[in-house]
């Protein structure tokens, strides 16, 4: 059985976005994968933030994962801290990592523009951990969107280094795109995500907020006037609407929108509609697991104890090709 990994940062509410761009296909995944998920707070601190708010964030993420349906008896979740061999193993990486594939990631671009006064040389070395981390677990597979795609390559080319360095150790990842390439947020143009204040916070799965929500979600700018018609082709509620409701509701706007039958308004009710009921269990089991935290923090430390087990193997093997003295 193949192996795959996946990471996701703890960046506060679970919105939408991460929901359909990763924890959607990790319920998939944990069914056909031997599957290795993980809270990937090291990642998180290359970026400012408040250090009392971090473990309520990571515990909060790992609510929301479990409450979403990844089963801890199919897949092995924890968190990235609790098992410092990604720090290790991301060390001996920087070795066979080079300084001129490191400037080219995008990635790196994007976030030192967003983040001009702190840019530092953690967020630079980002893709070394995050090929560490796959590699700790001899991923095959990486679910990532297209946005990720560059890491992962970068994480295949770190692993031919190394084998051809120290001798065959890992095997070349490969990036397993997700379903829905990006999920944009309310401005109908950036990928969705807390920072640009765009998100549907999973918290807002209700009727009221989310309708408040989706009213300030840009929709085709041509329809000005209730009786103008639209393109949901090229409105992003019509691409919420394709991840949530039927196909019976599709086809109701886009015969409504084109004919300016029904409204704006409308469409994003029918939508609420549709994602309320969608998160439903989510909200019963989420409530479930916040009365009874221990759950949630046991089940965090068997999913630790479980990877550690594989990582501290994986780095045995490491060191033994590196020639360290034991
Ligand atoms: Fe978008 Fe729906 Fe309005 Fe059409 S009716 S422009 S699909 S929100």
């Amino acid at each position: 059985m193949k192996t795959v990994f996946s990471g996701i940062q703890p960046s506060g509410d679970m919105h939408v976005g991460n929901y359909i761009g990763a924890i959607r296909n990790w319920i998939t995944l944990q069914d056909q994968y031997r599957s290795f998920f993980c809270v990937v707070d090291y990642h998180a601190i290359t970026q400012d933030y408040a250090v009392k708010e971090m473990g309520r964030r990571v515990f909060d993420m790992a609510v929301d994962i479990l409450a979403l349906g990844v089963d801890p008896d199919k897949a092995t979740l924890f968190v990235q801290s609790m098992v410092p061999e990604h720090t290790e193993l991301c060390w001996v990486l920087n070795a066979v990592t080079g300084h001129g594939d490191l400037e080219r990631m995008t990635q790196f671009k994007d976030k030192s523009e967003h983040q001009p006064e702190n840019i530092n040389a953690a967020l630079f070395e980002y893709p070394v951990l995050q090929a560490a981390d796959i590699l700790l677990y001899k991923a095959e597979l990486v679910p990532v969107g297209q946005d990720q795609v560059q890491h992962i390559e970068l994480a295949r080319r770190i692993a031919r280094s190394f084998n051809h360095r120290w001798g065959k150790v890992f095997p070349e990842c490969e990036p397993k795109l997700t379903p829905v390439a990006k999920v944009l947020g309310l401005d109908g143009q950036q990928k969705m995500s807390k920072s640009l204040n765009n998100h549907l916070p999973l918290a807002a799965m209700e009727d009221k907020p989310l309708r408040k929500l989706l009213g300030r979600a840009v929709t085709d700018v041509k329809r000005v006037e209730r009786t103008d018609p639209g393109d949901p082709d090229v409105c992003n509620v019509f691409a919420w609407h394709g991840m949530f409701s039927t196909e019976e509701d599709r086809a109701w706007v886009r015969e409504g929108c084109t004919t300016a039958g029904i409204g704006c308004v409308d469409c994003k009710g029918r939508l609420a509609e549709r994602m309320v009921a969608h998160f439903a269990p989510y909200r019963e089991r989420r409530a479930e697991l916040l009365a009874h935290p221990e759950r949630v923090k046991d089940t965090l430390h068997a999913g630790a104890e479980k990877a550690r087990a594989v990582a501290k193997k994986t780095m045995d093997e490491v060191r033994h090709k590196l020639g360290l003295w034991r």
